[in-house]
């Protein structure tokens, strides 16, 4: 039988053939370390952890990604299985010994009988004689591989790095002090004049703010040291150094905006967000880029009127990261529209993260082996952790291009904004209690929407059998 070639052995290339194997299917792992390294890893092991030894939170009633972490054992995940094994005392995180987690996995993908490793770069896109592939190379992906991406995709498809502005709960907003409104009232494709939500700076907050920009503890940035920053993508703080009026003339104008609250007092700069999911549950910070470190980051943004008590998706990061603009590129089931014998996985399809990235490399090794198998190959759905974190890859979720054309798709780790919302009535107040809200509500929230994924992925997996083993 023709084995399906999965190209990369990192944390989404060894879940995807490991996946692909168990269904029975014959599969060929490239991965070229040691042939070629890369700047970050460092042994020859299959998915080795490049940096933290941590998969975050492994509360699976509360957190997201605890219940992603779940669904992948449900799914008989190697990774977990692995991590699992090889668990530090970390809290209510999920913490593994890192020789021992990647040694554990590649010795695993070794034994397995239909897996074959083959160590060597892979010099292009898998060609079509290959038949049904998948490519899992990961934010560090060799060039003559992302060159030859590039060329099938068109240049404007791959980013070579990651300039992301700090995404925001909306319902942490405080709306008694933001307002809903688009510059000059402007109706733009498919808008209503009233698409950002703005937050008004005082010029005494205004200054205080850039002088605490300018302060802030930024994070090293070894890699990128003498690369010149990208138009469009200057981190906010090198704005902020470049004198003090320089935000109030870029991302922070206040012209065309009027304070609802307010309609008397001009504002002396407007920190505009702009919605970042079709649900309209998160909001990104238009313009913020930042390399701040978190803790020093997450404090200066507080000190913007109305996002006081803001709650972050994600916070702001600029890194060296490979990966496509696949909302345009990608079909549901991950195959790139152009040449539908690939498939792709893990980082490059702009996720983040180590449980994502594994995440995506299961469920395109389930969609590979359910083609090969003539089954139908059903992402799960939306309600679940790993539906909603394809419906954000894919393009479900997201208004994806800006109004200039310019790609807008940035890569996200689960979190409980990618999930859709409950239906009325879902969270029930516990019996006894006659104040709920606030925090209590928050958490009530969170385990149903735990609770639906579970139950949610559990019906996807019934119609996806685990471990039937093909002729
Ligand atoms: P990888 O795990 O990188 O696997 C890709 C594999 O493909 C590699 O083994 C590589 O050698 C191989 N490869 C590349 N090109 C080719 C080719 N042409 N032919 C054959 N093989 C090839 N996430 C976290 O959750 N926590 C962190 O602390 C964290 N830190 C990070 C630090 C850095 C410096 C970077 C770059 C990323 C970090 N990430 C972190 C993000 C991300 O989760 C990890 O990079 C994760 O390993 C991605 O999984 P992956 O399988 O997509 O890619």
């Amino acid at each position: 039988k023709q084995p399906i070639h999965v190209v990369g052995g990192g944390l989404a290339g060894s879940e995807a053939a490991w996946q692909i194997a168990e269904r029975g299917l014959p599969v060929v792992l490239h991965e070229m370390r040691p042939v070629r390294g890369t700047e970050a890893h460092k042994t020859d092991h299959l998915a080795e952890l490049v940096c933290s030894n941590s998969f975050r939170s492994d509360d699976s009633q509360t957190n997201a990604v605890g219940v992603l972490h779940a669904e992948m054992r449900l799914a008989n995940s190697l990774i977990m299985r692995c991590a699992d094994a090889h668990q530090v005392p970390a809290g209510s995180a999920l913490a593994v010994d890192r020789e021992g987690f990647s040694g554990a996995v590649s010795e695993a993908i070794a034994a397995h009988p239909l897996i074959t490793v083959e160590r060597g770069e892979v010099e292009g896109l898998p060609p079509e004689e290959w038949g049904p592939s998948i490519v899992a190379t990961g934010p560090l992906t060799a060039p003559s591989l992302a060159e030859s991406i590039s060329a099938a995709t068109g240049t404007d498809a791959l980013a070579f790095f990651d300039a992301i502005a700090p995404i925001v709960h909306f319902d942490s907003i405080d709306m008694d002090k933001a307002w809903f409104q688009s510059r000059y009232d402007k109706v733009g494709p498919g808008g209503t004049g009233k698409d950002y939500i703005n937050c008004p700076l005082d010029k005494d907050t205004y200054e205080r703010f850039v002088a605490a920009l300018v302060e802030g503890d930024r994070a090293e940035f070894k890699e990128w040291e003498g690369t010149p920053y990208f138009d469009g993508c200057l981190p906010i703080e090198i704005m902020a150094e470049r004198g003090p009026e320089t935000l109030r003339h870029g991302p922070m104008k206040p012209m065309g905006l009027t304070n609802a609250h307010q309609p008397d007092i001009k504002a002396y700069a407007v920190v505009q967000l702009r919605q970042d999911n079709a649900l309209g549950t998160l909001y990104n910070i238009v313009g913020f880029q930042t390399k701040l470190k978190y803790g020093a980051q997450a404090a200066v943004l507080r000190m913007i009127p109305g996002l006081e008590n803001a709650e972050f998706a994600r916070l702001g990061g600029l890194h060296r990261n490979t990966y496509l603009n696949s909302p345009t590129l990608l079909d549901p089931t991950l195959r790139l529209k152009v040449r539908p014998h690939i498939r792709f996985a893990g980082q490059i399809t702009g996720c983040e993260g180590y449980v994502e990235s594994a995440a995506v490399g299961l469920m395109t090794g389930r969609f590979a082996a359910a083609e090969r198998l003539g089954e139908a190959a059903t992402p799960p759905p939306q309600t679940t952790a790993m539906g909603a974190l394809a419906a954000h890859i894919t393009g479900g979720h997201l208004a994806h291009q800006e109004e200039s054309g310019k790609r807008s798709f940035q890569p996200m780790n689960i979190n409980f904004g990618l999930f859709p919302p409950l239906e009325p009535g879902a969270i029930q107040k516990p019996e006894g209690v006659t104040r709920f809200r606030g925090k209590d509500k928050a958490i009530a929230k969170k385990k149903a929407l735990s609770a639906r994924a579970l139950a949610d992925f559990a019906g996807w997996l019934g119609q996806a059998p685990i471990a039937e083993a093909a002729e």
